[in-house]
């Protein structure tokens, strides 16, 4: 049963992530809702019949659970509506499109409604699954324990807080133009060559071989940037032209992300990886390629102003989501609560509902933060352990991280650094 089960879900994930990707980047119209159903028609099917008896077979079970609020096709309809801007865009002006916040903000105001019916979806179906809420049902199916979460993301927020709030003042940094802010941050003319540092970065662990299945290109598509496996050893990444020193911490990011999914040696359900660890080795890689690669000192430095600022936010966003799921009638009011911690003025709080974390990614924001502490303990733990053998890093990471994917839990791969999911 757990073999047939494996065979039809891989199918239906692989069909998933191709249609999704050339929805966004080639301009295909693949309708996600049809293959979303199909999965439900899975999983449904499934659900019940798979015997815990093993690792996979405990794997199969939390990817059902999961799918069959997910994928539901109440859940699925609002989810895939909300993901095509298009649909919310008639009758705002070109003028308000040209500015991002302003855009943004008028979209607000017409998918709150959706945004708001899907949170309401997915609580209702998971309590009908007897968890007390979706963001327990994500975090279960995660194998990370929430409490432990909330509080790492506390003291993660309090040790970072005092410093971003500096590089706010120092850049004069504004809510409404926060992303454009960061890119000002550090401008490049054309002093780092984006395919020699991702060569150095690959050289540097010993990586060289997975080049080949990493397909990069420079395209503006409304995305700082992306990186998925469209079916085994078909990795593309798609990234802003590089312009600043953030387009720079971009690629390093999906490289990340990328040297992932090259790596997982799995196939099957194992190859599925959390989105906890998919998104924190993206960070990780993030991290310890500003530390690594050839900047020089003001440039890397401001690398990590970035990074500070971008992961303190992050921090922010993920209580907010958490109180959201509680309190969704205070929105506007805990969104100011929250994101005034940055020390700056929070206007239009109805901006919440345009967040994509907020809709197509909810109760995912913190797995940017899990990396951000993890970077700092596994740059720390391999320079004691192998100072500067950068190959024995590299060979730390596909042994202990990346070569199985899900066979083992993310909580037990990073045990070793310390108990913070
Ligand atoms: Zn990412």
């Amino acid at each position: 049963m757990l073999i047939e089960f494996e065979k039809e879900y891989m199918d239906k994930y692989w069909k998933l992530q191709r249609a999704q990707w050339y929805n966004y980047f080639e301009d295909e119209n693949y309708n996600l809702s049809e293959i979303d159903a199909d999965i439900y028609d899975t999983v449904k099917l499934f659900n019940k019949e798979i015997e815990l008896i093993d690792r996979k077979s405990k794997i199969a079970s939390l990817l059902i659970k999961k799918d069959l609020v997910d994928k539901n096709p109440l859940v699925s309809e609002v989810r895939n509506r909300i993901d095509n801007f298009d649909n919310y865009s008639d009758n705002i002006s070109d003028d308000i499109k040209a500015d991002r916040y302003q855009y943004k903000l008028a979209l607000s105001y017409k998918m709150k409604d959706d945004v708001k019916k899907l949170m309401k979806a997915r609580n209702d179906l998971s309590k009908q699954m007897e968890f007390d809420s979706y963001p327990e049902l994500v975090l279960i199916t995660e194998e990370i324990d929430l409490v432990n979460l909330v509080h790492s993301l506390n003291e993660f927020l309090e040790s970072n807080l005092p410093k971003a709030k500096e590089i706010i003042k120092k850049y004069n940094i504004k809510w409404e133009t926060w992303f454009s802010d960061l890119s000002r941050i550090g401008v490049t003319k054309n002093q780092y060559d984006p395919i020699e540092l991702v060569d150095q970065l690959l050289k540097t662990f010993g990586f060289d071989e997975i080049k080949e299945k990493i397909q990069i290109s420079f395209m503006e598509k409304g995305y700082a940037g992306c990186a998925a496996e469209l079916s085994p050893n078909d990795i593309r990444i798609v990234i802003e032209p590089i312009n600043s020193l953030d387009n720079l911490r971009t690629l390093f990011h999906e490289m990340g992300h990328a040297i992932l999914y090259s790596l997982n040696k799995e196939e099957g359900i194992y190859k599925i990886l959390p989105p906890s660890q998919d998104e924190a080795m993206a960070v990780v890689i993030e991290y310890i390629a500003t530390m690594l690669l050839n900047f020089n000192e003001t440039d890397r430095e401001k690398i990590f102003e970035i990074i500070t600022l971008e992961y303190t936010r992050c921090a922010i966003s993920s209580l907010y989501e958490f109180d959201l799921w509680q309190n969704p009638e205070q929105a506007e009011e805990l969104y100011i609560k929250h994101y005034s911690k940055l020390g700056i003025k929070i206007n239009n709080p109805s901006m919440w509902a345009s967040d994509t974390f907020r809709s197509i990614d909810s109760v995912y924001v913190h797995n940017y933060v899990i990396g951000a502490m993890l970077a700092e303990k596994v740059f720390t733990y391999l320079k004691s352990r192998n100072s500067c053998d950068y190959k024995e890093w590299g060979d730390w990471l596909i042994d202990k991280i990346y070569k199985d994917g899900r066979k083992r839990s993310f909580k037990e791969k990073i045990k070793v650094l310390g108990d913070f999911i």
